[in-house]
Order: C-alpha cells, then structure tokens, then sequence
C-alpha cells in the first residue's frame, strides 16, 4: 500500500539535477535498474531500432499498487528515500526519483504493473509527460515498462541520436554491465526480434562473464578478499587470454560498487599496476569486479546518472583493490598452453592449405629455414617422474632438448616445458633488477675510466629529463656528463653501446608514463638488452639453470613486455592433440 512519497524540497535540492535521459541507453538503464530495485529474478528486454522505436522491459519484481504507479511518474517520486541521511545508507541503485519522470516526458509510455500478490493489476499510459489512462488490468507477474518514440516530441533532442546501430552498442554496454553486476538475475534480450542474451538465473559471476566475453572460465581468475570497510569480489583475465581479440585495446572493464555498475580511474590503476610486467606496454587488463565498500566512505551522488563514485580515501581503495588483485594472480597458475589444445586441429589445417603464404618471410617458412641450421643438443631424458622430483629433492640435473637454439624443452612438475630462452632470460634479470631496486641503490660496476656519451642536444635532455630513474638504476655520471658506472646486469656487455642503446629504445613521447612506468620500461628494456638472445648457444648446465631460475620467479609466466616466457603442455592437452580423449 502507497509506499511512495514525494521528496521534502530541501532533500531535492541536495541531489545535484542532471539530465538522467539522454539516449535509448539511459532509458534501457533506468528501467533495468528500477527492476533490479524492485528484486526481479528475471528480466526481459526487447529492443527496436536501437531503442528509438521501442524499449519494453518486463520484470517479475514486487510491481507496484495503483497509487504508486500513478505516482511514479511525479518528479521525485521515490519509494527509496526519505529524508538527507538516506542518501549515505542507500543500497538500492536508483534514488532521485527521476526517472520515471523524464522518461515519461520524453516519449509514449505504458506501465503494466501487479503488486505482488494483488488479484488486481494496473495500467497507466503517458503521453509526452501527460497521464492520459489509468485503469485495472488483468494481474500479471511484475512490472511491464514499454517506452515507444522516444523523443519524438523533442526534435532537438532527436537530433542528437546517432544510428540504430550506435544506439544499440551503448544498450548493449548498459545491459552487459548490468548482467555482470547481477549474475543472479536471468535476462532474455532481443533487438529487432533477434535474440542476443538467454542468460539463466543464479549464475555466478564467473560462469556469467565467460558467456558475454567468449572465453574459457579457466581464463578467470577468482578475486576474493576482504578487509574491515572493503571487500572485493569478482575476477581478473589470465594474462595468457589478453592477445585475444576481443580483448585488444582497452580490454574489459567492469566496476561495479556496492552492486552498482560505475567507472572509475582509480580502481582501474590499481589493477592495472597489481599486473606490473605480467602485461605487454599498451595492454590494459580485462576485470570484473564488485567493491564492497562501506556506505559512509563512498559518495555516490557526484554523478547526475551515477555512473561515477568518489571514495572518502582513495589511496585506501587504490591499496587494498591492488593487494587483492596481486593475491588473485600470484595463487593461480598462471602458465600459457598451446591455442591449437583448445580448438580443433582439423580447422587450422584447412586454414593454412587453403591460403598459401605467399611471403618468402612468413614465420613458418623463418622456422623451417632456422630449425634447419639450429643444431640439437639432446641430453638423455630422465623418466617422466623424475623431473617433478627435481624440485624438492634438489636433484641435480633436468633432462633439457634445445629446438631452433631458441627453445629449451624439458619436463617439470608433470608437464612438458617449452621454454623461450629469450624471454626467460629476461625475466630473471628483471626481476633481479627488481629486487636490487627494493634494496634502495643498484649494484653498479664503475668504469676503469670515463666514457664519454657524445649525446645530440635532444638526447641530452631525454638523459637528463629522466636522470634520477638512470641513477636509481646504477648507472653513474661525471660533472661532464661521462658514464662512470654501470649496472652489474649488463655484465660483459659494452657499457657505451649498451646505454645508447637503451636511451634510443626508450625515446618516445609517451607523455601518460608516470615516474614508475617509465621506470619499469628501463628497467625491461635494460632487461631485453642484457638477456640471452634466440639463437645464443647455451652450455648444458646455463640451460639447466635458466629453467631453473625462471620456476623459482612469482612473474615467471611472462617475459617484462608481457609475451610468455614458456609454454606448459600437459597430458591432457597432448592427449587432445592426438585425439585420445574427448575434445
Ligand atoms: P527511483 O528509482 O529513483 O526511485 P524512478 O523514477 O526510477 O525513481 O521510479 C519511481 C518509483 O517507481 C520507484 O521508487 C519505485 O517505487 C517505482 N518503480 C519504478 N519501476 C518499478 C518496477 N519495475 N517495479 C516496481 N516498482 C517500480
Ligand atoms: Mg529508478
């Protein structure tokens, strides 16, 4: 009975006013939230003509009486809050009162709705912000909102829709957010009679994420921590998924505070900084996650549609969503298998015989003509239970085959490795060089004498602009700008050949690097230039101890840039590729 009521003035002004509908997809999201408010299970959402034409959502929620429906089209009129301080305790996503409102100013809406329970339903029809109809209806499940010629009574609103097409993306963005948010919540979704989502109810988010970004839930990784005033839930991509196409560019990110799907820069940071070298430069991490924080340190109404938060303490946030990221990584398995394991091989022959390569320097043909001048280096192998052994037994040696002097095969923990000597090499010096930076200053060697740079005035200043991270770093300068000393990493390596090297790699403008990007670029590309080359002839034992340096790293699954440093290859995938088993 009549839960509605209209806001106290002084409440109404408080809550910033914004413009709630803007295009198709606010309206989409209005009404998905208000469903969601109104604890439906399943919601369906039909779509026309991205949305200019037709936006129906039905719910199976508590519905409304007939006073509140007819309510709900009032500005402010709000079952939600009631006075100032509910704004701070608000668990439920929509709160202005607003929507309804706008919406039904802006286009012909009919709400069917049923109180949960009523013998008797509710019809009420709006036609640009005139009620026209009210009247019974047969009781029907929920809450049925069909807004149909948005804008048609507002050309200069009209003007700014872009097309069917663009409409219908930022509708999908909003739903696809909103089905993340609420895995427990089915969703039917249609556009122009084509089925696009039949997501079944109480799904978790994992299995729920997979669907929409098309990929493995192995590929996810669990994030689940919690601390006094935060908790945090959700998943993260393996860095092995990210080369995916879908996820190029900016990846996958879905924030979603208090249930509630936000954006925010700050979160997104921190989880971008929690994957440090595990990503290539220029890679962004995908994420789905729910931050649980307490009402009191979360403002929620900078935002006229809400769509942004600001947090009392950001550094504190920043903090415990990047622990609790780096947590999730380091406790999974992180390691790359091969692509062809997961799909059929029958496929990626017939793509291969049907397009010959016509390029003399395709890789494979590289490959072929390599492997061909490479020499095998083949150490008996020991038997397979041998290598899983090594590892707490200390044994002393691992049975190590070398491919294309490039690749180092051995087994290790019951699977067979493939290891890029290159990558791996890498790797270790840059977590040694990591390590050595936790321990305030570089080990450095200083130079018999001096050498002179001979630097063009542009580098000079690229030097200079970056000098305390070349400091930090063990590299050492006379008052004449001379190289004096240099990192221990570089070993025998020509010191003058060696920094120009590095100050050209690293000269480019990338103004968005902050002080500690920049500094792990150095410190990669120092790694890069140090590492052991494909094709470098290694001694049985180097290779040994390659293999294992790089089990013994937390980041071993990556080279600093982000590409694998190996690859595992269990039983289970060999037993795919022969087809032995089901696939
Ligand atoms: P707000 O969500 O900010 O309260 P709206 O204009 O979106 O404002 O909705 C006004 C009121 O109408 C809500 O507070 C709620 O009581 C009611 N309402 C809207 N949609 C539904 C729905 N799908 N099911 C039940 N009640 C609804
Ligand atoms: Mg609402």
């Amino acid at each position: 009975m009549g839960k509605i009521q209209q806001l106290p003035e002084d409440v109404a002004v408080k809550i910033a006013a914004g413009e709630v509908v803007e295009r198709p997809a606010s309206v989409v999201k209005e009404l998905i939230e208000n469903a969601i408010d109104a604890d439906a299970h399943h919601i369906s959402v039909i779509i026309v003509d991205g949305g200019k034409t037709k936006i129906e959502i039905k719910d199976d929620g508590g519905g409304m009486d007939r006073a509140d429906a007819e309510k709900a089209f009032l500005r402010h009129g709000t079952s939600k809050i009631q006075s100032i301080d509910d704004l701070w305790r608000i668990g439920t996503l929509g709160f202005r009162g607003e929507a309804l409102a706008t919406i039904g100013a802006s286009a012909s809406v009919r709400l069917v709705t049923t109180e949960r329970n009523a013998s008797e339903g509710t019809e009420v029809l709006v036609e640009q912000g005139v009620m026209k109809t009210i009247r019974s209806h047969a009781p029907l499940v929920g809450t049925t909102i069909t807004v149909e010629y948005l804008f048609s009574g507002l050309p200069a609103r009209q003007k700014f829709l872009k097309s069917d097409a663009t409409e219908w993306k930022a509708i999908l963005d909003v739903i696809i957010r909103h089905m993340i948010a609420h895995p427990e919540v089915a969703f039917y979704v249609t556009h122009n009679d084509r089925t696009v989502y039949d997501m079944p109810p109480n799904q978790s988010m994992s299995d729920r994420t997979a669907i929409i970004w098309e990929v493995n839930a192995a590929s996810l990784l669990a994030v689940d921590s919690e601390i006094p005033h935060y908790a945090l839930h959700g998943l993260v991509l393996a860095p092995s998924a990210v080369h995916s196409r879908q996820f190029a560019g900016k990846g996958k990110q879905f924030l979603a505070v208090n249930g509630h799907p936000v954006s925010d820069k700050v979160v997104a940071k921190s989880v971008r900084d929690a994957y440090g070298s595990l990503l290539p430069p220029g890679f962004y991490p995908s994420f789905a996650l729910n931050l649980v924080v307490h009402p009191g340190i979360v403002d929620v109404n900078i935002h006229p549609r809400k769509d942004e938060v600001r947090f009392v303490n950001s550094q504190e946030v920043f903090r415990f969503v990047m622990q609790s990221v780096s947590q999730a990584l380091s406790k999974s398995n992180l390691s790359f298998t091969p692509e062809v394991a997961r799909s059929p091989i029958v496929n990626s022959g017939l793509r291969q015989s049907s397009s010959p390569s016509p390029f003399l320097s395709s890789p494979a043909q590289m490959s072929t003509f390599r492997s061909r001048q490479s020499s095998f280096v083949a150490i008996p192998t020991p038997p397979a239970s041998f290598a899983s052994e090594w590892r707490e037994t200390g044994a002393e040696t691992i049975g190590v085959l070398v491919y294309d002097s490039t690749y180092l095969i051995a087994t290790y923990d019951g699977s067979l490795l493939i290891v890029d000597q290159h990558a791996a090499h890498e790797r270790i010096l840059y977590h040694g060089i990591e390590e050595q930076q936790n321990a305030t200053q570089s080990p450095c060697q200083s130079l018999l004498l001096p050498l002179s740079l001979d630097l063009s005035p542009e580098m000079q200043a690229h030097l200079d602009a970056h000098m305390e991270s070349f400091v930090m770093l063990g590299f050492g300068f006379d008052e004449d700008g001379a190289l004096t000393n240099v990192p221990v990493v570089i070993g025998q390596k020509d010191p003058l050949t060696f920094f120009r090297t590095l100050l050209v790699s690293i000269d480019d403008d990338r103004p968005d690097l902050d002080h500690n990007d920049f500094k792990h670029r150095i410190m990669a590309t120092m790694a890069c230039k140090a590492a052991v080359k494909a094709g470098d002839y290694l001694s049985p034992d180097e290779q040994q101890q390659l293999i294992r340096d790089l089990m013994g790293l937390p980041d071993r699954y990556t080279c600093p840039h982000g590409r694998p440093s190996y690859i595992t290859v269990t039983t289970h995938d060999l037993e795919k590729l022969f087809k032995r088993s089901g696939f």
